[in-house]
């Protein structure tokens, strides 16, 4: 790494101007997330938390490249000061392995701090005071970084994923599962619906019919009952005018009895 490298990665240092907001000039900016540790870290002002300078490098952003890789040794320098006093190339080399492994800059500082199964490291934050010789630093580096490979697989594959990869690779496959449920339950509900829908529309219709085919039957019923009592008025008067033809006075003057053409009913 050039000296120019590492002079545009210590730009990743405080901003040192005074804060343009409330003017604060003698408190050390402090870093904190934009919008939680998916963001770039922002530099925010001591005193009235105006945001001053933005981090170029996302601390939970897999670097790529060897420029990514030495802005991002650049921030876990201002994260841990002790590393940033020691030779940049010698911390790009040690960490270069793990960022290829997929690690973040969160992995890293994990990674310093605690042992895979979640436990600090002996003597923790201890080891990291700027008064340590660089050696001594850069030999706790590689040591703790050491405790998160796999002892039994090959070596370029030893690393184990980072802490914070980890914990995001679980959360996408819980989130995915959640996705996948919820799809499956869109997809149920549609498909009852669906059903719901068609019997629906198949009972109403069927209701239709029903209804059409009652009211056939009324209206025959009632033609039936309209053509039975035509008839039967028809036969009384055909009744009657044969009874009254039959009282009709004989030509002969003798008042004699004719069936009429209803025979013996029409009597
Ligand atoms: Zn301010």
């Amino acid at each position: 790494m050039s000296a120019e490298s590492w002079e545009r990665s210590t730009s990743l240092r405080p901003p040192s101007v005074p804060c343009p907001g409330c003017g604060e000039n003698g408190r050390r900016p402090v870093l904190g997330a934009a919008g939680g540790w998916n963001d770039r870290g922002v530099w925010r002002c001591a005193s009235c938390s105006r945001p001053l300078a933005e981090l170029p490098f996302g601390p939970t952003q897999v670097p790529d490249g060897r420029a990514e890789m030495e802005a991002a040794v650049g921030l876990i320098g201002v994260r841990v000061p002790a590393l940033a006093r020691c030779n940049p190339d010698t911390v790009y080399e040690i960490l270069r392995p793990y960022f290829e492994a997929g690690w973040c800059v969160r992995d890293v500082l994990r990674a310093l701090d605690h042992l895979p199964d979640n436990q600090p490291h002996p003597g923790q934050g201890v080891a990291w005071s700027v008064r340590e010789s660089p050696d001594k630093i850069m030999w706790t580096l590689r040591q703790r970084l050491r405790a998160w490979r796999w002892r039994d697989r090959p070596e370029e594959e030893s690393i184990m994923r980072g802490w914070w990869t980890e914990m995001s690779a679980a959360m996408r496959v819980a989130k995915e599962e959640q996705d996948h449920r919820a799809a499956v339950r869109d997809e149920d509900w549609t498909r009852q619906r669906t059903r719901a829908r068609v019997s629906d529309g198949t009972a109403r219709a069927m209701a239709r019919r029903q209804a059409e085919i009652a009211a056939g039957i009324a209206r025959r019923a009632r033609r039936e009952a309209d053509q039975r009592e035509n008839a039967r008025i028809a036969a009384e008067i055909a009744a009657g005018k044969a009874a009254s033809r039959a009282w009709q006075p004989d030509p002969s003057g003798q008042r004699t009895w004719r069936p009429g053409p209803g025979g013996a009913a029409g009597a």
